[in-house]
């Protein structure tokens, strides 16, 4: 069953992020050890629960925008780090990119996480093969894209960026690191994911999978 992607999905969506976040803790400090300094599962995970405890605390926000311009905030003051910044710049983008419609159909949707993308770009300067979370963010943009383009629903293009940004998260394994505090091991780096690469196709996984959406 797809939900129409209104307000309460929003909030659902966020609370199901911080679910896989906290079940996916250990990975990401593992991850992160491996290339960096072992705490974006610590950082992840004390955002994504001050964002919950935010969101539980006041009444469900009028529009979907609304919802994801308090989780920026949250995270922006609450993660540190690399990552804060760059997620909390994401779902800023994201909020102004919906702007104040009610719900979010099949090409805001994909326009959605375009702007989350050009965002962290903006903000952190990384290009695609740099090793960062940027390699799942682009073809999760680019995927939600066709699948608007190819009449899919709303909650399809969820599932086609929520694929694709996996894939390309797998696929930043062999690649040296470029940006960020991973790209002082230089060679070093190769052989092990990015660790904000993964930690973004487990939050658009549970997008797609709270929408109720399907991969083609
Ligand atoms: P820190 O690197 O400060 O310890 P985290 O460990 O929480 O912060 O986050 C690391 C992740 O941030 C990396 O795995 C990478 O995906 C992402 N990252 C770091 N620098 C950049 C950048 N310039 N652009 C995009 N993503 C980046
Ligand atoms: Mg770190």
């Amino acid at each position: 069953m797809t939900k129409p992607l209104d307000p309460r999905w929003a909030v659902l969506w966020i609370h199901e992020a911080a679910r896989v976040v906290a079940e996916n803790r250990t990975l990401l400090i593992e991850l992160d050890r491996a290339i960096g300094d072992a705490d974006h599962g610590e950082n992840m995970d004390r955002g994504f629960s001050a964002v919950v405890a935010k969101l539980d605390a006041g009444e469900v926000p009028g529009t979907p925008a609304a919802v994801l311009k308090q989780v920026a905030m949250t995270l922006m003051s609450t993660v540190g780090g690399a990552a804060g910044p760059l997620y909390g710049t994401a779902f800023l983008r994201a909020a102004t990119s919906l702007g104040d419609a009610e719900e979010i159909d099949a090409a805001a949707a994909a326009a959605m996480i375009r702007a989350a993308r050009d965002g962290i770009v903006a903000r952190g300067k990384a290009e695609v093969g740099d090793k960062t979370m940027v390699d799942a963010w682009t073809p999760a943009a680019d995927a939600a894209r066709t699948a608007a383009e190819g009449g899919a629903g709303a909650s399809d293009v969820l599932a086609e960026a929520a694929a694709a940004a996996h894939a390309g998260a797998i696929a930043t394994e062999p690649l040296i690191a470029r940006k960020g505090r991973a790209s002082y091991l230089g060679e070093r780096s190769a052989g092990h994911r990015d660790p904000g690469a993964v930690s973004t196709a487990l939050i658009l996984q549970v997008a797609a999978e709270t929408a109720g959406g399907q991969t083609a």
